[in-house]
């Protein structure tokens, strides 16, 4: 008998994780991973989140159902941190927000949110480069998925004229992504300055944002600073949609905590909204999973942990911010001729180097250091112990 799945294709080979797993050198440094890790290269759980975990256990709640859009103390306190306490939308009761599957179930979510209901063209436009994972899942959501112009390979930095020119070149009322801060994988963001000159370009075009938070905290240690470009959107009028995730600032990465929300125009156009998502939703997956939001409720919604949690998350930025500086310090040092500035300019876990594919290559087979072939290093993977060999391996691969 002919096998239903003959004709399946192979998809490609798995990535960096297992080159870095089968090679035995002991010194070995991983820069792949998307992951926060502490100092001694291991992963990290915030203690704010080991005590409001131990808390909701302590509490033996049930393991009923969540209703469809999620546990409402967690979509609230969720919309608050992005949105801020000052928030107009938020006073007005205006923002539709649904609990989802981390940060990529938010982004799915609103894909399909988008193909259904938004009266304009369906193409959604992407930074250039982005998070890897955007265009399936915006064309998985049923999307049209175009580029704009966004990183500068020459001065390693943003391509601003090329990014507003193309915004300002899309068609008229265009969908348009923005990483809201640590974009994903340059590290390089806009300033404030240019966040208002492209918010401008937007409202201009009468373009659509979508935005996508990933790492609010973990890019200047400051949660309000990293909102600063949704906020100042829908202080503009523009009325934006949001993907968040808790994966990265409170390290809940399994369990899969985040929020899609829907700046609305009223209260009353809100419910409709709302109503329209749980109606996506569910046969999604009917209702969103309730550890790992019960957990980011229990800090959001007490001040004590609260204030712990942004102390921690402000640790992680600032390691991070730390290991950026002995890198470049460490480069220096070895009589490196390069411009290192871009590892302590550029923001967030990850830091493009401008390392050429060959040369990435060269580092994997000659020093076990793995990263991806576009340059990009997870600035988390590097330690004090470690920065020392890979400052070495970069200084030989570049010259
Ligand atoms: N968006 C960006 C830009 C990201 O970098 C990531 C994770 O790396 C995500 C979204 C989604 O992550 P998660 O689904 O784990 O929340």
């Amino acid at each position: 008998a002919v096998s239903a799945w003959s004709n399946v294709p192979q998809g490609p080979p798995p990535g960096i994780t297992e080159a870095f797993k089968a090679d035995s050198n002991p010194e070995k440094i991983n820069l792949g991973v998307g992951a926060y890790r502490d100092d001694e290269g291991n992963p990290f759980v915030l203690p704010s989140v080991r005590t409001a975990e131990k808390n909701n256990v302590d509490l033996s709640m049930d393991k009923e159902y969540a209703g469809i859009t999620g546990v409402p103390a967690f979509t609230k306190a969720a919309a608050l941190l992005a949105y801020g306490p000052d928030s107009a939308p938020i006073k007005e009761d205006r923002i539709a927000v649904t609990q989802s599957i981390s940060g990529t179930g938010a982004l799915r979510i609103g894909g399909a949110f988008l193909e259904r209901f938004y009266p304009g063209s369906k193409t959604i436009y992407i930074p250039s480069p982005s998070w890897a994972n955007h265009t399936a899942v915006f064309k998985d959501s049923g999307l049209k998925v175009e580029k704009y112009r966004y990183y500068n390979k020459d001065t390693i930095g943003l391509d601003f004229d090329g990014m507003v020119g193309d915004i300002k070149a899309m068609p008229k009322g265009s969908i348009i992504l923005l990483h809201a801060c640590a974009h994903n994988p340059t590290g390089v963001d806009p300033t404030e300055e240019q966040w208002i000159a492209i918010a401008e370009a937007v409202k201009e075009g009468g373009h659509f944002p979508f935005f996508d938070m990933a790492y609010q905290g973990f890019a200047s240690g400051d949660t309000n600073k990293d909102a600063f470009a949704l906020r100042y959107f829908i202080k503009e009028g523009l009325q934006p949609v949001l993907a968040q995730s808790f994966a990265k600032n409170m390290g809940l990465y399994g369990e899969r905590v985040g929020a899609f929300s829907v700046v609305c125009e009223t209260a009353e156009e809100k419910k409709r909204v709302d109503s329209q998502i749980k109606i996506l939703v569910r046969p999604l997956y009917s209702n969103p999973p309730v550890h790992g939001a019960r957990i980011a409720s229990a800090i959001l919604n007490d001040p004590a942990l609260k204030k712990q949690w942004l102390g921690e998350v402000k640790e992680m930025a600032d390691r991070i911010i730390t290991m950026r500086a002995l890198l470049k310090g460490n480069l220096e040092k070895l009589g490196s001729k390069h411009d290192w500035s871009h590892i302590t300019s550029q923001i967030g876990m990850f830091a493009y180097t401008g390392l050429k594919p060959e040369q990435v290559d060269v580092l994997a087979k000659e020093h076990s250091v793995y990263a991806t072939r576009d340059g990009r290093i997870s600035v988390a993977g590097i330690t004090t112990d470690n920065v020392k060999r890979l400052a070495e391996a970069i200084f030989k691969v570049t010259g």
